[in-house]
């Protein structure tokens, strides 16, 4: 990454931090339900679990922050302006490492170290909203969307519901869910927590699926630890359906490099398009999907795909990676490394 320096803003020492912390007046969490997108008191809330010793903005859109666990665990935060720029998007970690580690992924690299409690979730959000208002980004004045979609996998936090409860207390605004749908009974009942979770929510939650291939086989060799196959997937978008009112399809997403399988026609029949959108994203490299011999595709074999999906009848998606990201190779786990080397 260019211009590291410029970019690195230093915050007040932790021992300032911590004076302040012991200062702050007791939780403010009003007895009330939040309004719908009103998230003050996510500005209010003061995190004692997670500390933030850094901040990296890239190209004026968006900001990462390096977060300290109490046992000294680093883990990487995100606010950066959605598609529509209309709406910023607030992408926290939810776990230490992730149990998956897909090959294309860099928090691959990272092995798994652990979950992230409920409440440290919540202080991560908090400290995202709070240090993005700092430096001049007013999520509080523009739509707000929460998007599970990096640095773990929410169907292996045991936590995860409990989180989504606590998010709730304190902010309504829209959700984004993503796993790629790990082969468990904790993925099981997870999913169980989220759909009910949803069922009563107060704005929309979206729930994904990193589907990435439309060979099975391929999907199984991708990932650590075992996946869920497509008989299980369709169950999934069936429940979805029945128990959340007024549900969005549930997304089927795929990272696409030249050597993943994609062929439409092979799922159709299963993973039906009235159950299922479609989101096709290009690949933006990792040290680790190098190493597995993964290549790039390039927007004219993105379209070809996503034509190919749509003539099957799925409403596709755009999801291209954007230009920051490209720029400065900012995928999940990315980050995290050059930080910790930084420390050293
Ligand atoms: S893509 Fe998601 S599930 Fe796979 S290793 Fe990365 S964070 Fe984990």
């Amino acid at each position: 990454m260019t211009g590291k320096r410029e970019y690195m803003k230093q915050e007040s020492p932790w021992a300032e931090q911590e004076a302040e912390l012991d200062q702050a007046p007791k939780s403010s969490l009003s007895s009330q339900a939040p309004q719908k997108g009103d998230i003050s008191s996510l500005l209010e809330h003061k995190p004692t679990l997670l500390r933030s010793s850094a901040a990296f903005l890239f190209n004026d859109s968006v900001l990462k922050y390096p977060l300290h666990t109490l046992d000294d665990r680093v883990v990487v935060g995100t606010s950066c302006l959605g598609y529509s720029e209309k709406t910023y998007l607030v992408v926290p970690a939810i776990q230490v490492g992730c149990p998956v580690q897909c090959n294309f992924c860099q928090v691959g690299d990272q092995g798994y170290e652990r979950s992230l409690t409920a409440k440290e979730i919540v202080d991560e959000i908090a400290l995202i909203v709070q240090k993005s208002h700092q430096y001049g980004y007013p999520l509080a004045q523009t739509r707000v969307k929460i998007s599970f979609v990096a640095d773990g996998d929410p169907l292996t936090n045991p936590n995860f519901g409990q989180a989504l409860e606590q998010i709730a207390e304190r902010a309504v605004v829209p959700m984004k869910v993503s796993t790629a749908y790990p082969d468990t009974p904790l993925a099981e009942r997870l999913f169980d927590e989220i759909c009910s979770f949803s069922a009563t929510y107060g704005d929309t939650v979206q729930f994904q699926i990193s589907l990435n291939s439309t060979d099975a086989e391929y999907r199984a060799r991708i990932a650590k630890i075992p996946l869920a196959d497509y008989r299980k997937i369709r169950e999934a978008g069936e429940k979805w359906q029945s128990d959340v009112p007024h549900a969005r399809k549930v997304n089927l997403t795929f990272t696409l490099t030249q050597e993943t399988p994609c062929t439409p026609e092979d799922i159709k029949d299963i993973l039906t398009p009235d159950l299922f959108a479609i989101r096709l994203r290009d690949w933006a490299p990792t040290e680790r999907g190098l190493r597995y011999g993964l290549h790039r595709i390039g927007p004219e074999k993105l379209k070809e795909l996503a034509d190919r999906f749509v003539s099957e009848g799925y409403n596709v998606i755009p999801g291209r990676t954007g230009n920051t990201e490209r720029m400065f190779i900012l995928s999940a786990g990315q980050l995290t490394g050059m930080y910790q080397s930084l420390l050293r």
